[in-house]
């Protein structure tokens, strides 16, 4: 949804709850500044509200018995230049597993409305020779047109949906639920908002 029909849609939310009671007419108001202010100051906003929050408790996830098998390679095909870049092993499983995890977070987060968000993987050896690794920068760019380049992995992606969700909280792989107050700090990096 773009920003002018969500605003049209808090506007008429607003409109229905003037027909229905006092109560909801009140809050009107504070959905409609929500959804003015965007980009880098809403979300300065919404670290030092999880900042001053009490963290909400924690939840492990599922243990998961079942021995996963080690892939034995994989083939890194480069979305820029097409190249084919082979790994093992435990470079494998991030190529397999955790990448492909990583770019749907970065896709979720990107259709978030609060900035632009790609990938840039660092994995081509055609691209980056002796320096290609099994590693990925996040790209931030925000409406005001600066740019936010940070060496990320998986458990950032995780934070950073937690936080751009409004949510005190972080969910992990195997749905395990954990504070995100202590990671405020590296949230402030990857969203370049020192
Ligand atoms: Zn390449």
């Amino acid at each position: 949804m773009n920003w002018v029909a969500l605003i049209l849609a808090v506007l008429s939310a607003g409109g229905i709850a003037y027909g229905v009671g006092q109560t909801r007419l009140a809050k009107s108001p504070v959905s409609i500044m929500k959804v003015f202010s965007q980009g880098r100051e809403r979300l300065r906003l919404m670290l030092m509200r999880l900042e001053k929050e009490d963290e909400p408790d924690f939840c492990f996830g599922a243990m998961c018995y079942e021995p996963m098998a080690l892939p034995e390679r994989a083939d890194y095909l480069c979305p820029v230049c097409g190249t084919r870049t082979v790994y093992t092993y435990s470079e494998a499983e991030f190529i397999l597993s955790t990448l492909p995890s990583m770019r749907r977070i970065a896709a979720e987060l990107d259709e978030s409305g609060h900035f632009r968000v790609s990938l840039e993987e660092l994995l081509c050896s055609e691209c980056f020779g002796e320096d290609a690794s099994n590693s990925v920068n996040l790209v931030v760019v925000y409406a005001e047109g600066d740019t936010v380049r940070t060496r990320a992995g998986y458990h950032d992606m995780m934070l950073l949906r937690g936080f751009v969700a409004g949510d005190l909280f972080y969910i992990t792989d195997n749905d395990g639920q954990y504070p995100l107050k202590e990671h405020s700090q590296r949230i402030r990096e990857l969203l370049g908002l020192e």
